[in-house]
């Protein structure tokens, strides 16, 4: 039995589907269609363990010592298999040497076709091809170029060149119209061109030139390409390419053959129809160059009645024996069909809801497994309005528009005029016009603006930044960080690598991926915002919509986690509700002090120059923040919200530009001498690290005191409307176990002299953020104190990294370009080090009170992969903005069904 070498043919395979990860995606397909009888041109698959192994060698060139005699046993039984010999003169075999990894990675490493040819075996397949030396020359002229370029790194172009030339000597319009002599002397002119760049004739030795081909591929899984795709892809964990070394099919034989590739189902809609293309006598290269243009697969039932009706009965074959859709590749040789490949189909989102919801419907696949087969990014595209892909594509590669990448924060697609003030983007909104909101960085000055914007795009910034959390929250499409930007807002334009757009400018956005593109893109809606949010399309007209509830509510039936929103006014709380959230993990009470009513009382409230007066302004908020809280209490009933007190340091509500400090002065009655001198005694070295959070409670007490009253106030309200509203209050930034201990001393002692006064009691639970390492580590002492605890995985990732979360972004993507770290850790949860601290809480604040309830609301809460770790480490909920809730509840569902162990049902 071999060890690094796996044989197919004639019906039987040394491999099946369930190993992917030795024999690669294309390997295990060639080796389960043939166990299935399906007709598959015989071959051998080297392992990818042997890609490994050559990567650690030395010299990264050495091969395990029993390889050599494995490939020479495989050969011969081919050779045999096939009647013929590699190199015969008489009548060669060919082979094709592919690569082919675990995870595709489509058309990112090498492959060699035609090998086994020299110059006397063309002879020969010309003679077998019943004499025609057009055929053969021209598979040895493309042998000998791709050899070249992929083994010897000679340039494609030379060869190319050497083409065109021939055909603007032969008059010829197209490569067919050469004739076999042409061919013949074109493979004269591809030797020469090949002595010379590579320095040595063109090798006729069929063994070597397949030793070559064979580490030339093993070679390709470390180019540039596959590395930026694997990066981009963050497919880690593989073994290598495998290498599959299969006899050749000709597709080029004549009118009789074709090539061709095909997808069970329309991978776009996912609608049930044969999709795909096909070439008559044409070599498979040629329908993936776009050399031809290929004809629509239904049309191949005129061309070739009998391959189609087989190629039919393969397809639904397959699709059934996979209980997925298939994209396969297929060769028809004189009127026999083969399968080249076939592996899932990689698809839409759309499809991907189709296929799964249909599946269930036609007894394929159970509900379970529908909810593993659907990728939380699937969900996105679903929820966000997106670019027309042909537009996009048009106007990125072919018109040359894209201008620069910034970090994607916020999924979605958004174009409009350019405005670079928030009362800019308010103005031109009111008139009707479509804006983008452009941005060095948002505060929340601008949250006007933002709100009437498209989508916001900022130059500097992280995946944490206010622009991407708050965007983020609004459903907003949102690009930050995009350091190519430079704001001019004296001449109100910006500059972007030499180009330069004036105020008004159309811009396009795409939030999925960071794109900043010019001029403007056709979008399309989500039907399911306009169903669930909007309320503009009913549910009976959207059944896009109505396969995104089903799914829901099989991921909802699986998932052990519970969802929470994050949401601060109860327009965010409907969208939440409709979204599925099951309660408000977080209030952001100060969101609600830049409404245009507070933001002068809250100014007044943070100058005052004594207790007395900032009580003075504090009691004028109170009723405002009491309206909120009984707004969003009435909008999610009996589901628990979590409010928390104050938490940003007081400058950033302060006007740092002239006009706002001088109009502030006047309405606070005070020179604009004596609130510049207040405004810089606010002013801190390290905001985030400074007065703020439950220090500011600490130190102005009548602060959170007003805020529990008005919380305590609005339960009261509501809770005589005969809603048994659960309100939680929560407790920022907490370092030290004593400090909850005074701050839930004075809330529990506030909310107790509310209900004694309103003769009513709503039970209400006191608790606390970690976000804090030193709080993780003393989480048992902290439990004692608090009811609940809820990560705020913002700040606990910046005090973990020292990374600072609204300016990482301009030397984080280096770090993941130099892969120091995999991922931007304010985007995905950096487990080992954020994720071993929040393990640590949960252990010890568990062991110190065993009704802790545990929850998470940083960014992460929203974020597939920190959902699953989530659910790993045992918490009770996460919570994230409304908008990201669809894919949480899927990512929930998919950690609790793998960890029962559930397989996606399918042939392995
Ligand atoms: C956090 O730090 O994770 C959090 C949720 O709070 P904020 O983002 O408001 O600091
Ligand atoms: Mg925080």
């Amino acid at each position: 039995m071999a060890t690094f070498v796996y044989f197919f043919g004639d019906g039987k395979a040394d491999g099946h589907a369930g190993m992917k990860p030795i024999l690669g995606g294309k390997g295990a397909g060639l080796h389960e269609m043939t166990n299935l009888g399906i007709p598959v041109p015989p071959g051998f698959t080297i392992s990818a363990e042997v890609c490994r192994f050559r990567e650690e060698s030395d010299g990264g060139e050495r091969y395990p010592e029993a390889l050599e005699a494995e490939v020479d046993a495989a050969l011969a039984r081919l050779e045999r298999l096939r009647g013929k010999r590699l190199g015969d003169p008489r009548d060669p075999l060919l082979v094709s040497v592919r690569s082919g990894a675990a995870a595709s990675m489509p058309g990112m490493m090498d492959t060699v076709l035609n090998l086994g040819l020299n110059d006397r075996s063309v002879l020969g397949l010309a003679e077998r091809a019943g004499g025609n030396r057009r055929f053969a020359f021209d598979a040895y002229r493309r042998f000998i170029s791709m050899f070249a370029s992929i083994v010897s790194g000679v340039r494609r172009e030379l060869f190319e060149d050497a083409l065109t030339e021939k055909k603007r000597a032969r008059g010829a319009r197209s490569d067919a119209d050469l004739a076999g002599e042409d061919l013949a002397a074109l493979v004269e002119d591809f030797k020469a061109i090949f002595a010379r760049e590579a320095g040595e004739p063109f090798p006729q030795e069929p063994r070597s030139q397949l030793w070559r081909a064979i580490g030339a591929v093993f070679e390709s899984w470390n180019n540039d390409r596959a590395l930026r795709y694997r990066r981009e892809k963050r497919l880690t964990g593989l073994l290598g390419t495998a290498v599959n070394v299969q006899s050749m099919v000709f597709g080029n034989l004549g009118d009789r053959s074709a090539t061709g590739v095909g997808f069970t189902r329309d991978p776009a809609t996912g609608e049930d129809r044969f999709y795909g293309e096909f070439l008559v006598n044409a070599q498979g290269e040629d329908v993936v160059a776009g050399i031809r243009t290929p004809l629509p697969i239904a049309r191949m039932e005129e061309a070739l009645p009998d391959a189609y009706r087989r190629l039919l009965a393969v397809k639904d074959r397959l699709e059934r024996h996979f209980r997925d859709v298939q994209d396969m590749e297929f060769t028809v040789e004189e009127g026999e069909l083969f399968l080249l490949q076939t592996r899932t189909g990689q698809r839409s989102g759309l499809a991907a809801l189709r296929i799964a919801t249909d599946m269930v419907d036609e007894g394929l696949i159970d509900a379970e497994t529908a909810v593993l087969r659907v990728e939380p990014s699937h969900l996105d595209q679903l929820l966000f309005a997106v670019f027309d892909p042909a537009a996009k594509q048009r106007a990125v590669a072919g018109e040359k528009r894209l201008v620069a990448k910034g970090l994607a924060a916020g999924p979605g697609a958004a174009c409009g005029a350019i405005a670079f003030t928030a009362r800019d983007a308010e103005a031109r909104a009111r008139e009707g016009v479509r804006v983008i909101l452009v941005r060095n960085e948002t505060s929340p000055e601008d949250i006007g603006g933002m709100v009437a914007a498209q989508g916001i795009l900022t130059s500097t910034g992280g995946l944490t930044s206010h622009a991407a959390v708050v965007g983020r929250g609004m459903g907003k499409c949102c690009v930050v960080g995009c350091g190519a930007i430079r704001i001019d807002h004296e001449r109100r334009e910006m500059s972007v690598k030499g180009r330069t757009f004036a105020e008004g400018a159309a811009i396009s956005i795409d939030g999925t991926t960071g794109e900043v593109i010019e001029g403007e893109l056709p979008t399309s809606p989500s039907e399911i915002v306009r169903v669930l949010v909007k309320g503009t399309l009913a549910a009976k007209a959207a059944p896009v919509y109505r396969r995104f509830e089903r799914l829901m509510a099989w991921a909802d039936a699986a998932r052990r986690l519970k969802v929470r929103a994050n949401a601060d006014t109860p327009e965010d709380a409907r969208a939440a509700v409709a979204f599925g959230a099951q309660g408000i993990g977080l209030t952001r009470t100060e969101h609600m002090f830049f409404g245009p009513d507070r933001l002068p009382v809250v100014r007044a409230m943070i100058v005052a120059r004594d207790e007395e007066a900032r009580r003075k302004a504090l009691a004028r908020l109170e009723p405002m923040q009491r309206e909120d809280f009984i707004a969003i209490f009435r909008a999610m009933g009996s589901r628990p919200v979590t409010i928390r007190l104050l938490d940003p340091p007081l400058h950033e509500f302060l006007p740092h530009e002239p006009e706002q400090v001088e109009a502030l002065a006047r309405d606070l009655g005070i020179t604009r001498a004596e609130l510049e001198k207040k405004v810089a005694s606010l002013h801190e070295f390290n905001p985030m690290l400074g007065h703020r959070g439950c220090r500011l409670g600490i130190t102005y007490p009548e602060i959170y005191e007003m805020q529990v009253r008005a919380i305590a106030r609005a339960a009261c309200a509501v809770g005589r409307e005969g809603i048994e509203i659960r309100p939680e209050i929560m407790i920022p930034l907490v370092a030290v176990d004593r400090e909850l201990k005074l701050l839930r001393k004075r809330t529990s002692d506030e909310v107790d002299r509310v209900f004694d006064d309103e003769g009513l009691c709503v039970p209400t639970l006191i608790g606390t953020m970690i976000e804090i390492p030193r709080a993780c580590m003393t989480a048992d002492a902290i439990a004692r104190e608090a009811d609940f605890f809820s990560f705020g995985t913002n700040d606990l990732t910046q005090c973990t990294y020292g990374f600072s979360r609204d300016d990482a972004g301009t030397f984080l993507p280096s770090y993941e370009d130099l892969q120091l770290i995999e991922r931007d850790p304010f985007a995905t949860l950096d487990q080992e080090g954020v994720g071993g601290l929040v393990r640590t809480a949960v252990e010890k604040g568990r062991a110190a009170n065993p009704k802790l309830k545990i929850g998470i609301c940083g960014e992460h809460g929203g974020d597939a992969p920190s959902v699953r770790f989530f659910h790993a480490v045992g918490l009770d909920y996460v919570s994230c903005s409304p908008y990201r809730l669809p894919v949480a509840r899927l990512a929930a569902a998919q950690a609790a069904l793998e960890e029962r162990g559930k397989k996606v049902q399918a042939a392995s």
